[in-house]
């Protein structure tokens, strides 16, 4: 079993040693603009807690955390535009990438949130 890298650069933003391009931060999530966006809107949706991957996430949160993180992830879809499913401004794509084959870069879990454009 790996253990959590607490030094990973989404860790390091979460601390405040590293800026980012925030979108919203509540008690559960951190929501930021990728570095290196894949689309015109690439967004980033990180829990505040130290996990790895979603299947880390999803059995070892509490029920608060990830209520938290789902309706967090909510708020940027709908912050940014793109919940809205009837106009050609929305809709997106989510993606979490997992481990080695999974290419996962950054292990802190998180999603991609990807839009803006057709995909
Ligand atoms: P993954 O491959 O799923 O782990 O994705 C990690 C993502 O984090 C990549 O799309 C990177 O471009 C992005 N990334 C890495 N460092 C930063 C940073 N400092 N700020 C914003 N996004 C970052």
């Amino acid at each position: 079993m790996i253990s959590y890298d607490p030094n990973n650069i989404f860790a390091k933003i979460l601390r405040g040693d590293i800026s980012c391009h925030k979108i919203l931060e509540t008690d559960y999530i951190l929501a930021f603009h990728d570095v290196k966006p894949k689309a015109k809107i690439h967004a980033l949706v990180i829990p505040k807690g130290a996990y790895i991957s979603s299947y880390d996430f999803h059995g070892n949160a509490s029920d608060q955390e990830l209520k938290g993180y789902y309706q967090g992830l909510n708020a940027v879809l709908s912050q940014l535009g793109l919940c809205h499913m009837t106009n050609t401004k929305g809709g997106y794509r989510l993606i979490s990438n997992a481990g080695i084959n999974g290419g996962q870069e950054v292990p802190h879990f998180h999603t991609h949130i990807l839009g803006g454009e057709k995909i």
